[in-house]
């Protein structure tokens, strides 16, 4: 492309037809609308479908805006005291008359207006007195009309106060782009392959462009959009693809092809359980990634309950038997503690190091732990972020896990990695149910593993919404399965711009629930982030031995938390909670094989966005359905550390919506890059181009030049 091709889009907004220094002023400041190109790419958000014609005698039946041809009879001014309050004028074809009504904008309608000429308009009929009319329709003539490009799909561009106010309307900017589209066209080039193109049945991107602004109809419509949205997920899915594929020749992974004797002596005589099969399944995958040469990066997805702890500890098995170190990183200390203390627990009959590093592990003993891991004698080390300090070095570590983190980039991944100067094997476990299509953009560079069953004899969780009112009653189950020898845990909400308000309710929900529950000869313990570490871990600690029966608690416990005797979650201001979060709470009970329940505390004033995730909590256990219910009532925006991943960049795509078109464009991207994985074939140089570019940062619509 010549330099002269180049400038038609970068001609500045207020050179191009009908736009001017106060509206371009507009369009920059509102929309970022600078240049051509940027016009090109201003989407319209809806369209008027004038597709459709009616006769005057149709009007009757429409339920929307009407498109009627016909003739202008003669224009009359109805007057009150002398002054003009309306204008009207008969408008009639051969099926009949209609009435065309102005309350504003006399002059104009005077001086355009001519009785008897042939006429197109657009507008919304009101029924009045007994008959219809169309009051301030879009008037055009016959002739213009034909002429126009406005006359299919109308386009309807984003606006704004500041827009209309500054001329530029939704048709200014139509007209615009328009003109624009004359010249520039055929300039615009293609950014996928012929092959990609034929066999994903797209049209090109000339034809999409223009469509996408002026549609011939909905179907065409339809073709273009598909078309814009899949070359967005075809990029942004190539780019993360080729990224793995570089990741892979550039890191040489470790290669732990021993199956060796702690791994085997755990599985054979101290495994507390038989692996459920999902498990099994998943085991073998990690066992597979880790023998290639290749640096695995796994994310395992398992609902909450799932039994990825188990799977955690195998793989950590693994590295030991291939003479590594592991690390287990989780995003909470209560978290980290219980990760210890089971791991400890498990291991205990065996010639296995493990320790725990918090934030609260200071002094002589931090010292020591450091030199001991440094020297190769702590085989696992459990921890919070404190891991990824950069005083914590390790001897040979060989994997690192790290739990329940989905917000855990790539770059603090690769932190991980800096820590021994070479790259440990990585696996990501989270419990929240990322539908594939979401997994596959977040996690792209990752490869994915599904615990897709639960541990036998598990019975799902059943869910119930009470009223304040009703808390006696919910008092009185709780002692019910108390006395069945269970145990309650009872959340309150807590967050930071209402931290000391929230602290009180706990606080005094704690006191109530301690005169109560005492009278019958129970205990009640309390754990917050206001508490001391081994505070908390006490109280945990009592709760877990069964010494306490009730827990009180923040979201602390929120994640990972895992004491199979508790069956009954009582969480309070239940409405004030995310779904991700009520799911993840309600995952602290059925864990075991009993029957337990989850009770959902509101106020009797209810949001409808609140009951609405009530109401989903009630209906369904299922993580999946619950995280689609989150991306629904939420946006997917800032759910699960989506904005790093590029998904912000979409213009035009929509991640939930078009998860069949995401699918479609990353197969097409692996059938490229398996048959050409540095996109050097001369059939794939427009997608290279468009790569290159998009690695430079430069953002994929500008790509039409
Ligand atoms: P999550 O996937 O939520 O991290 P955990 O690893 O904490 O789940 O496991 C939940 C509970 O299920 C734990 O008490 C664990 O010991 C138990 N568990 C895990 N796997 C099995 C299994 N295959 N059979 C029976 N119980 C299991
Ligand atoms: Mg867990």
């Amino acid at each position: 492309m010549d330099a002269a091709d180049r400038n038609v889009f970068l001609t500045p907004v207020e050179y191009l037809k009908g736009i001017g220094p106060r509206r371009a002023e507009a369009l920059k400041s509102e929309m970022g609308v600078f240049n051509a190109g940027d016009l090109l790419n201003f989407f319209p958000y809806r369209y008027i479908d004038k597709t459709r014609y009616y006769t005057v005698s149709q009007i009757r039946q429409a339920d929307a805006d009407v498109q009627v041809v016909g003739r202008l009879g003669p224009v009359n001014e109805v007057k009150q005291g002398g002054r003009t309050v309306r204008l009207t004028a008969e408008f009639y074809d051969a099926t009949g008359r209609v009435e065309l009504v102005w309350f504003k904008g006399f002059p104009w309608v005077k001086k355009n207006l001519v009785t008897g000429q042939q006429y197109v308009v657009f507008g919304r009929p009101a029924f009045y007195a007994g008959r219809y009319s169309i009051p301030h329709p879009e008037m055009e003539t016959l002739e213009q009309h034909r002429s126009s490009p406005l006359s299919a799909m109308v386009p309807v561009y984003p606006s704004g106060e500041k827009l209309h106010k500054s001329g530029v309307t939704s048709r200014v900017v139509a007209l615009a782009v328009a003109s624009l589209l004359e010249v520039a066209l055929p300039r615009v080039e293609e950014t996928l392959s012929g092959d990609v193109l034929r066999s994903e049945g797209l049209m090109s991107r000339r034809e999409a462009l223009r469509a996408i602004h002026f549609p011939k109809d909905a179907d065409e419509l339809t073709r273009a959009r598909y078309r814009m949205k899949f070359e967005e997920f075809f990029f942004m899915q190539l780019a993360l693809l080729r990224r793995k594929i570089i990741r892979q020749g550039k890191l040489t992974g470790y290669v732990f092809d021993k199956v060796g004797e702690r791994f085997n002596t755990f599985y054979h005589h101290h495994m507390p359980f038989e692996l459920t099969g999902a498990q099994k399944r998943v085991v073998r995958e990690i066992r597979r990634d880790v023998s290639t040469g290749y640096q695995m990066n796994r994310l395992v997805q398992g609902d909450v309950g799932s039994g990825k702890t188990m799977v955690a500890l195998l793989s950590m098995l693994l590295a030991l038997d291939n003479g590594y170190q592991a690390c287990m990183m989780a995003p909470t200390e209560i978290l980290a503690m219980q990760h210890y203390r089971t791991l400890s627990r498990l291991l205990s009959d065996m010639q296995v190091r493990v320790a725990l590093l918090t934030g609260s592990t200071r002094g002589a003993q931090r010292r020591q732990l450091l030199e001991d891991l440094r020297t190769g004698q702590v085989d696992i080390l459990v921890g919070t972020h404190a891991l990824i300090e950069e005083t914590v070095v390790f001897a040979r570590l060989g994997l690192a896990v790290i739990d329940e983190q989905h917000r855990f980039g790539v770059e603090q991944r690769s932190k991980l990695w800096g820590k021994s100067g070479y790259a440990p094997h990585i696996l990501v476990m989270t419990a929240t149910p990322i539908p594939r299509t979401l997994a596959m953009s977040v996690y792209g560079d990752l490869d994915v593993s599904v615990i897709d069953e639960l541990p036998a004899g598990r019975r799902p969780v059943r869910t119930y919404h009470r009223y304040e009112s009703a808390r006696l009653s919910v008092f009185g189950f709780m002692l019910s399965e108390i006395a069945k020898g269970r145990q309650v845990y009872v959340v309150y909400p807590l967050i930071e711009e209402s931290e000391k308000a929230d602290y009180k309710n706990l606080i005094d929900g704690y006191d109530v629930l301690e005169e109560y529950f005492r009278a019958h000869g129970y205990q009640v313990g309390v754990v917050h982030g206001r508490m001391k570490p081994e505070d908390k871990e006490a109280a945990l600690a009592h709760f877990q031995r069964g010494e306490t029966h009730i827990l009180v608690s923040t979201t602390v416990i929120e994640v990972g938390v895992d004491i199979p005797n508790a069956t009954v979650m009582v969480i309070e201001s239940a409405e004030r909670f995310g779904l991700a979060q009520l799911h993840q709470l309600r995952g602290r009970v059925g864990r075991g094989g009993e029957q337990s329940y989850c009770i959902l505390m509101t106020g009797n004033k209810l949001s409808a966005e609140s009951r609405a995730r009530i109401e989903t909590m009630v209906q369904t256990n299922d993580g999946f359905k619950i995280a689609e219910a989150d991306m629904r009532l939420r946006g997917y925006g800032d759910l699960m550390g989506l904005r790093q991943s590029g998904v912000s960049n979409l213009k035009i795509a929509d991640l939930f919506k078009d998860g069949a078109i995401l699918e479609a464009a990353r197969k097409a991207a692996q059938n490229v890059l398996f048959s050409d994985p540095d996109l050097l074939s001369p059939a794939n140089a427009p997608i290279r181009a468009v790569y290159d570019g998009v690695l430079k940062g430069r953002a994929l619509w500008s790509y039409i030049s």
